[in-house]
């Protein structure tokens, strides 16, 4: 009997899977394999591991609607690969091609190690991604650091038809596996946690192509409309296939489904830099030689920001929703990252790590590209623009829903007043326990400017 090993990563399901339909391909028996590896930081982080419980226990239910199952083994990835690779004599491993420093070194680290075995390892493309970081390059540079050339050609690419789901799966009856992470045993998760698995990503596909794709080009910056597909954990944990997600949203006409599959392109965008550019995790990738007021900003000014009480009643609604679903509106993510990165000059890391510790989404390359763009050291090419809270919050919560949704304080305030509050007078300002603005926008604009005029 010949076995091959599928080493399960961020790609957690069995539709369109290059790497499990490789290894049922070469061999008569596979081993489904996901290796708890607590040096893997995110699944430190409660929601990712929750979300995570879930994902693995649906990923084990559709194999065993195969005839298989999912061997999940704890500790470190290498010892565990090793011994599953001896204990079933497999001669292959496959595995999706990653796109961190930590993944490019893991698979490194694995193919040197089952080469000394004499197996071989094999690193599927187009799992991760919709195309793969390094197949579409600028003359002269081995990845694209503007968004619009990269969507361009990005968009030209010729893509593959996603592949069905296997339909039978044999999984060696002797193996072992340690019994599957559940949710209720991870402490300190978002109360309103979105749910994993990849039944749950195909159910919210099929729901956002039929109900929600036509109005995503006017409706994906309506904060209090929530009219995005929510679907960034599952392409975060693999539970969906981006390359599924681009081609069914392709087969949608019009400009909704055009202006969603560019923010697919996005998600590609940042990974083909984290790719190129392993370092910008955690170091300027355009360094403009900011003198951060992350020392000098009282750790008051952090924590106000954390809690969402700076007095600005959107960017503390946004990071109220945070808290409470492990989730945030992009326009929230966007305009939470200026307050913190240009209106209070405090180093995006901070706000990074923040974020990093609560996104049930949160992600190496989408996260720290995103706070970097933002905080102008990344490939955004309008470095110094600064978000205005007010006019943000009146643009893109016209009538103050979203901000009564998640600040309680305000819920009595009608519609665009409760952006200003600070505006009311004596007694019916006394009635709102709100706190006053944390700072003064013009005078934080001014020293950002000066900052950035310096450099
Ligand atoms: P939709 O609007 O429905 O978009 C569909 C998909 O496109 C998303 O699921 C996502 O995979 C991708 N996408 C959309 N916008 C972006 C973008 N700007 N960059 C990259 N991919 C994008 N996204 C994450 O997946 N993980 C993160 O950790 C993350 N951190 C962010 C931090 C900041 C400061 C900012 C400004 C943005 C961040 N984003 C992150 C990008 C974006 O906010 C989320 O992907 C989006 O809000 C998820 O909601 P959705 O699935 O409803 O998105």
């Amino acid at each position: 009997m010949s076995v091959s090993v599928v080493l399960f990563t961020s790609d957690l399901r069995v539709h369109d899977h290059p790497p499990l339909r490789a290894a049922i391909a070469s061999a008569d028996e596979v081993v489904p394999l996901f290796v708890v590896d607590d040096a893997v930081a995110g699944f430190a982080v409660p929601n990712r591991r929750a979300f995570l419980a879930d994902c693995l226990t649906d990923l084990d239910a559709s194999l065993r609607e195969r005839g298989g199952r999912l061997i999940v083994r704890s500790g470190d990835v290498y010892a565990a690969v090793r011994q599953v690779v001896l204990e079933c004599d497999a001669d292959e491993v496959h595995m999706a091609a990653g796109v961190s420093g930590y993944a490019a070194r893991r698979e490194e680290t694995l193919r040197r190690m089952l080469e000394a075995e004499g197996r071989r390892l094999y690193a599927h493309d187009g799992v991760i991604t919709a195309v793969a970081p390094g197949s579409v390059t600028p003359a002269g540079s081995d990845h694209f650091s503007v968004f619009t050339p990269y969507w361009r050609h990005w968009d030209q690419q010729r893509q593959r038809t996603p592949l069905a789901a296997p339909r039978a799966v044999r999984v060696p009856p002797a193996l072992s596996s340690d019994p599957l992470p559940q949710r209720h045993e991870v402490g300190g998760i978002s109360p309103a946690l979105a749910s994993g698995g990849e039944s749950e990503a195909r159910r919210l596909l099929a729901s956002w192509l039929r109900t929600g794709i036509d109005a995503y080009e006017e409706r994906h910056d309506d904060l209090a409309g929530d009219a995005t597909s929510r679907l960034s954990p599952h392409l975060h944990f693999g539970t969906l296939s981006p390359v599924e997600a681009v081609h069914r949203a392709r087969l949608v006409e019009g400009a909704g489904s055009r202006a969603f599959v560019r923010q697919l392109c996005w998600r590609d965008f940042h990974h083909q830099v984290l790719a190129a550019s392993p370092g910008a995790s955690w170091q300027d990738y355009r360094p403009r030689n900011d003198h951060w007021r992350t020392e000098a900003a009282s750790s008051e000014e952090i924590e106000a920001w954390k809690q969402g009480r700076t007095g600005y009643p959107v960017v503390d609604a946004a990071m109220r929703q945070l808290a409470e679903e492990g989730w945030m509106h992009n326009r929230g993510r966007l305009l939470t990252a200026s307050f913190l990165t240009k209106t209070l000059y405090v180093d995006w890391r901070v706000g990074a790590r923040h974020f990093l510790d609560l996104l049930v989404d949160g992600d190496v390359a989408n996260n720290q590209l995103n706070w970097q763009w933002m905080a102008g050291t990344g490939t955004d090419t309008r470095p110094n623009r600064v978000l205005n809270p007010v006019l943000q919050g009146k643009r893109y919560d016209p009538d103050g829903s979203y901000v009564r949704r998640w600040v309680a304080e305000l819920a009595d305030l009608p519609g665009a007043a409760v952006h200003e509050p600070w505006k009311l007078q004596g007694l019916e300002r006394a009635r709102f326990d709100y706190p006053d603005p944390l700072v003064d926008l013009a005078d934080a604009r001014t020293r950002f400017q000066e900052a950035r005029a310096s450099q």
